[in-house]
């Protein structure tokens, strides 16, 4: 399953739920760009300079968890878990993520870990329509900016001013959209948006779709 949305969306938490529930294996691919750009950042290499921030990427170990129970990322042999949530990654994930060497290593990476299971449901950006394409389900899930930012700043723990915020949010995904298309559903991608649902309906709209595209349940 490819879930593809931007930040604030709910992405992680019911993909997270949908593989629980489907018994499948779970991909927080935003987590291998952040584990990446924590690498990067913590060896002080300017983001900037696409070249030695390639090369970094390359030589990087990445071990990520599938466990949709139990999260766990390890760059470099360092286990950068609650790290990579720290906000100066988030701000700086998107210089690292627009590079395009870098997101075609990602991706062969990514494509790996994929086959290396079954059953997976794999989120992120660029899912649906470059990583895995032939998914069986393909879904973006949505919702409108004012929700997707109330949604961030209580995650955050409603510490963050609204213009953090923006800047987390809105300037990311603006950021993102660069390389990445994610705003509006690529051919054969079901559109879920999530502004009116709670979670659980969220996760059954969901569970809907991979249920109607006939996907092994
Ligand atoms: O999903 P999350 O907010 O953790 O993603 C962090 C960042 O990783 C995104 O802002 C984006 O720059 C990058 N990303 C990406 N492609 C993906 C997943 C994440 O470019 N498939």
């Amino acid at each position: 399953m490819a879930i593809d949305g931007p930040s604030g969306s709910g992405k992680s938490s019911v993909s997270k739920e949908v593989a629980r529930r489907l018994g499948a294996a779970y991909l927080d691919t935003g987590a291998m760009y952040r584990a990446l750009t924590f690498a990067c950042v913590d060896a002080q290499l300017d983001l900037a300079d696409a070249a030695a921030v390639t090369d970094a990427v390359k030589a990087a170990q990445v071990e990520i968890g599938t466990d949709p129970d139990h999260e766990r990322v390890v760059v470099n042999g360092r286990d950068v878990t609650s790290e990579i949530r720290q906000p100066y990654v988030s701000e700086a994930v998107s210089a690292v993520a627009v590079i395009l060497d870098v997101r075609a290593e990602l991706v062969r990476r990514q494509q790996e870990i994929i086959a290396g299971h079954e059953r997976i449901v794999a989120e992120g950006r660029d899912i649906t329509t470059v990583v895995a394409p032939g998914a069986p389900a393909r879904i973006l899930l949505t919702a409108r900016e004012e929700v997707r930012m109330a949604r961030r700043g209580l995650q955050l723990g409603g510490t963050q001013s609204s213009a953090d915020l923006q800047r987390q949010v809105v300037a990311r995904d603006a950021k993102d959209s660069t390389v990445t298309s994610f705003t509006t559903a690529a051919d054969g991608v079901v559109t879920v948006d999530s502004s009116d649902l709670d979670f659980e309906r969220t996760v059954q709209a969901v569970l809907s779709v991979v249920e109607a595209a006939g996907a092994p349940a």
